[in-house]
């Protein structure tokens, strides 16, 4: 059976300021209960101010915000932030610092306007601090607690009402990277326990992909795209997807006849299509393009005559990254397995593991940055 919709977005948008382009562009999107959605994209392209919209802490100018069934904001709605039922932690924690742990989760039970007994909040307090691993430090201050307990104090203050959704922004971005990865798998655990749907920003593509059920990929105000991270992965729906969620290189590439020809050899023009079934609107097979060539599906094979030069290469534990040049001075990158090395200074022939290459139209200010066709993966010897 189909799960019900904890959130819907409807064509959102919200202005700061009416002569700048919009912080949040007509998002519309769908959460399901029980899901954890991650909000992707870099700096300044939307995420916090779509999140503080689902707080109900910015009012949107237009769209329709739905929180469990019931419109909250747009279309002469308006629900205040203390009455959406939805939890939120923050970048820095936030955390009160003359209260102990204790003191702190209960905090948000004891303003609540549900009007919790003082035995209600006792056990929803301790069943907070149990959840996120804190029991036995319940009398500490928070400047007795590093870093990622102060962030869990502040995922217990978050889930102890027992909100509908949590809504975390940026939750472990002040954290040390070994803190950050245990503590990232722990949130999504605890969210999973206890069936608490949420929404995850994040500017960390691995964090995003790693926790999340649904991705949003976000870019200038825009959801670019929508999808379970391995539909993100596998089938970007843009450029832009595809430059910012998957270790990509872009070779630029002019079809003749089958082949697509590049600096660094030919590759097969494909007869299946593109993964992301997403072609030109003529569905003409355009001249040039650019091929996307993940880094990991790159294969090297020494060769003396080949015009790729190996000018680097960094040991990053489980794999090799070598950094390429080519014969235009442009930078590719491939990651290999450890057990054949290359040297740094050789010469390399390139193909393609893959057996089909989005090829992406190259990008002018006219053409759209969707994929189109695909090419297979083997270079054909050198294109030049
Ligand atoms: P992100 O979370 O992805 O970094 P934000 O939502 O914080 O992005 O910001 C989106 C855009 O809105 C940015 O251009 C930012 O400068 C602008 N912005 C954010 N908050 C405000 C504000 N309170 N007043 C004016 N502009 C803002």
């Amino acid at each position: 059976m189909e799960q019900a919709a904890i959130l819907h977005l409807e064509d959102i948008t919200k202005h700061y300021d009416q002569h700048t382009t919009p912080a949040v562009d007509r998002v519309t999107l769908t959460l399901r209960q029980g899901d954890l959605l991650g909000l992707l994209g870099p700096s300044g392209c939307g995420k916090t101010t779509l999140l503080r919209i689902v707080a109900g802490f910015e009012r949107p100018q237009s769209g329709l915000v739905v929180l469990a069934g019931h419109p909250v904001a747009g279309s002469g709605y308006w629900t205040p932030p203390e009455q959406r039922n939805t939890g939120m932690v923050f970048q820095d924690y936030a955390l009160f610092p003359h209260l102990n742990v204790a003191e702190n989760v209960a905090f948000g039970l004891k303003n609540r306007r549900s009007g919790m007994n003082r035995t209600s909040i006792k056990k929803n307090t301790a069943d907070a601090i149990a959840l996120v691993g804190l029991s036995g430090l319940e009398k500490r201050y928070p400047h007795e607690l590093s870093g990622g307990q102060q962030q869990r104090v502040a995922l217990a203050r978050a889930l102890a009402p027992r909100p509908s959704l949590i809504l975390l922004d940026e939750p472990l971005s002040n954290l040390d990277v070994q803190v950050r990865l245990r503590l990232r798998q722990e949130v999504r655990s605890i969210l999973k326990e206890i069936g608490t749907s949420a929404i995850f920003v994040t500017h960390d593509r691995e964090e995003a992909l790693s926790i999340s059920d649904q991705v949003g990929v976000m870019r200038a105000g825009c959801l670019e795209q929508l999808g379970t991270p391995e539909e993100i992965y596998t089938n970007p729906a843009s450029r832009f997807v595809a430059e910012f969620v998957t270790q990509a290189n872009f070779l630029p590439a002019r079809r003749r006849g089958q082949l697509w020809e590049t600096e660094v050899g030919s590759f097969e023009i494909s007869n299946r299509e593109c993964p992301n079934n997403i072609q030109f609107p003529n569905d003409a097979i355009p001249d040039s393009g650019e091929l996307m060539l993940r880094e990991e599906n790159v294969i090297l094979k020494p060769d003396n005559d080949a015009p790729l030069l190996i000018r680097d290469r960094h040991f990053l534990g489980r794999e090799y990254r070598y950094c390429l040049q080519t014969p235009s001075g442009k930078e590719l990158h491939a990651r290999t397995a450890l057990n054949t090395p290359l040297p740094v200074g050789i010469r390399v022939q390139l193909s393609v593991a893959d057996p089909s290459i989005p090829i992406f139209p190259t990008i002018t200010t006219s053409t759209p940055i969707t994929p189109a066709y695909s090419a297979t993966g083997w270079a054909m010897g050198n294109g030049q």
